[in-house]
C-alpha cells in the first residue's frame, strides 16, 4: 500500500489534473493505493479572502464565490465523462450553497471566528475530491471521495488543530478495512471529538497523507508537487538550486521548519514513527527520481546540504542588569515560553552579558512579550532587568547540513560569504544540533543572503 498526495500546485488546471490522473492510474495498476488531494491551486487563499470580505461587509465576496463555482464546474465539465458529470456537478453546487450560507452568516454578523473560518476552508478540499474521484471513475477506476473529517480526529485549536493519534489511526484503519474502492481523501481538514470541522494548518495535506500512510503501514508516502524534490534552496529565491536525492528525516525537518514549503514539518512525525520513506516527486516530470527522505544517512561526511529561510521574524531581547542568578532566569524564561506554547525559532545566549535573544514569528511578538513581562514584572520593577526589547523585519537563514560541528571552517565560510556581500548579521547561532547553523539578517537582505551562501558553497566556478 502506498499513499499519493497531490498538492494544489499539481492540480491548478484541467491539463495538470489529467497528468495527476495518469500518475494515479499507473500507480493503482501496480498495487493498492490511497490518494490525498489539496484544494485546487489558489483556492484556500481565495476562501480566506472571501471570508475576510464577508466579515467586512464587502459584498464583492459574492463575485469571488461566483468565480470559484464557475471554475470548479468548468473543470468538472472538462474532465468528467457524461455518466458521472451530472452527479458531480450537483455535488459541487450543493457545497457552493453551503459555502454561500456560511459566508452570508459571516457578513450578517460582521464577524469571522476561527471556527467558522475552518468550516469555510474545508470546502476547498471537499470540492477538489469530487472532481478527482469522478474523473478517475470516468477513466474506469473505482474511486470514492472520502471526507477526512470521518477519519482524522483533532482538538479544537481551529486553524492549527492537534491530531489525536490513537483515535485517528484506529478510525483510518476501520474505514479502509471497510472499503475496496480507491479512496480520494480530502487533505488538510479534520474534525474534533465534538464533530466540529478543523484544519491542520496551511500546507496540512502533507500531514493527512502521512497520517494515512502511518495508520495503514504504507510502503511509501509520495508527495507529488511542482518541483523535482527537496532542493538545495527555495528555487524562487535561488534559480540554481538543485535536487537533493536523499535526506534523513531530521535533515528534511531542518529544511522545512525554516521555510522549505515543499514538506509540512508535522508530516515527518508519523513517517518517522513507522519508518516509512517519504518521496517528493514532480507531477510534471514523473520520470525524475525526486528526493527520498528516510532514516539512512548517505554518508557521515561533514557537509552543507542546503539553505532555508523564513521572513517575518522578530527578535526579542531579555537582559539582566548584572543579576547573579542568570541560570535561574533562563530556566524561568524557557519554562514560561514552553508553557504558553511559544516555540522560539532561534535562541542566542550571551551569559557574560546576562542576555538572551530569541526569535518568534512577528505575529507572536505581542503574546511572547506579554508573557515575558508578566513573568519578570518584579525584576523589571526593581531595575534588576532591562525592559524587554523587540526588533522586527528580520529573517532567519538556516544552513542545513550534517556533522557540521566537526568542521568549524563551515561557520567561517558562512560569515565570510555574508560579509563579502555586505550583509549585516544581526545574530547567529550554531543550532542545538549538528545539522543547523542559524543566522538572523534584516528581511530586506534575505534573498541576497541565501543566494550568496548558495553561491559560496555550491558554485562550480
Ligand atoms: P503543493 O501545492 O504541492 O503542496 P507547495 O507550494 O506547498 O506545493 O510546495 C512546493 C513549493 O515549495 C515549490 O514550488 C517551491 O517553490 C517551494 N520550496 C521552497 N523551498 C524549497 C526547497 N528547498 N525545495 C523545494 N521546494 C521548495
Ligand atoms: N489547501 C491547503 C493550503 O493551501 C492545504 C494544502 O495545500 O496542503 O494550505
Ligand atoms: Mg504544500
Amino acid at each position: 500500500m502506498k499513499v499519493l498526495k497531490f498538492g494544489g500546485t499539481s492540480i491548478g488546471t484541467p491539463a495538470q489534473i489529467r497528468t495527476a490522473l495518469d500518475i494515479i492510474a499507473d500507480s493503482a495498476s501496480k498495487g493498492r493505493i490511497a490518494v490525498v488531494v489539496s484544494a485546487l491551486s489558489g483556492v484556500t487563499d481565495r476562501l480566506i479572502e472571501m471570508a475576510n470580505r464577508a466579515a467586512a461587509k464587502d459584498m464583492t465576496y459574492l463575485d469571488l464565490l461566483d468565480r470559484l463555482e464557475a471554475r470548479h464546474i468548468k473543470y468538472a465539465q472538462t474532465l468528467i465523462g457524461k455518466e458521472n458529470r451530472e452527479t458531480a456537478i450537483n455535488d459541487l453546487r450543493s457545497l457552493i450553497k453551503e459555502l454561500k450560507n456560511l459566508l452570508r452568516g459571516v457578513s450578517l454578523l460582521r464577524h469571522l471566528t476561527p471556527k467558522t473560518l475552518d468550516r469555510i476552508l474545508s470546502i476547498g478540499e471537499r470540492l477538489s475530491v469530487i472532481i478527482i474521484s469522478h474523473s478517475l471513475k470516468s477513466g474506469h477506476i473505482a474511486a470514492e471521495a472520502l471526507d477526512a473529517r470521518r477519519i482524522i480526529v483533532t482538538d479544537e485549536t481551529f486553524g492549527a488543530a492537534r491530531v489525536k493519534l490513537d483515535k485517528t489511526y484506529s478510525s483510518i484503519r476501520a474505514c479502509f478495512r471497510a472499503c475496496s474502492a480507491l479512496q480520494v481523501v480530502t487533505g488538510y481538514i479534520a474534525a474534533s471529538v465534538n464533530g466540529n470541522t478543523t484544519t491542520l494548518g496551511r500546507s496540512g495535506s502533507d500531514y493527512t497523507a502521512a497520517l494515512i500512510g502511518a495508520a495503514l503501514n504504507a510502503t511509501a508516502i509520495e508527495i507529488w508537487t511542482d518541483v523535482n524534490g527537496v532542493l538545495s534552496a527555495d528555487p524562487r529565491k535561488v534559480p540554481e538550486a538543485f535536487t537533493l536525492p536523499y535526506l534523513t528525516y531530521e535533515e528534511a525537518r531542518e529544511m522545512s521548519q525554516f521555510g522549505a514549503k515543499v514538506i509540512f514539518p508535522p508530516a515527518l512525525r508519523p513517517a518517522i514513527d513507522r519508518n516509512i520513506p517519504i518521496l517528493i516527486r514532480n507531477t510534471f516530470q514523473p520520470d525524475s527520481r525526486g528526493t527520498i527522505i528516510n532514516n539512512h544517512p548517505q554518508s557521515k561526511k561533514s557537509t552543507v546540504m542546503g539553505f532555508s529561510s523564513l521572513n517575518g521574524i522578530t527578535l526579542i531581547r531579555v537582559k539582566g542588569n548584572g543579576m547573579p542568578d542568570g541560570v535561574g532566569i533562563m530556566g524561568r524564561l524557557f519554562h514560561i515560553l514552553a508553557k504558553e506554547k511559544i516555540n522560539p525559532l532561534f535562541i542566542s545566549l550571551a551569559p557574560g552579558d546576562h542576555a538572551v535573544r530569541f526569535a518568534v514569528k512577528t505575529e507572536e511578538t505581542q503574546k511572547a512579550r506579554a508573557v515575558v513581562e508578566k513573568e519578570f514584572a518584579l525584576e523589571i520593577q526593581a531595575n534588576m532587568m532591562e525592559t524587554i526589547k523587540a526588533e522586527n523585519n528580520l529573517s532567519i537563514i538556516a544552513v542545513v547540513g550534517r556533522n557540521m560541528s566537526r568542521l568549524p571552517a563551515i561557520s567561517g565560510r558562512v560569515f565570510n560569504a555574508l560579509g563579502r556581500n555586505g550583509i549585516k548579521i544581526v545574530a547567529a547561532t550554531q543550532g542545538s544540533s549538528e545539522r543547523n547553523i542559524s543566522i538572523v539578517v534584516n528581511q530586506k537582505d534575505e534573498t541576497k543572503a541565501v543566494r550568496s551562501l548558495h553561491d559560496a558553497f555550491f558554485s562550480r566556478t
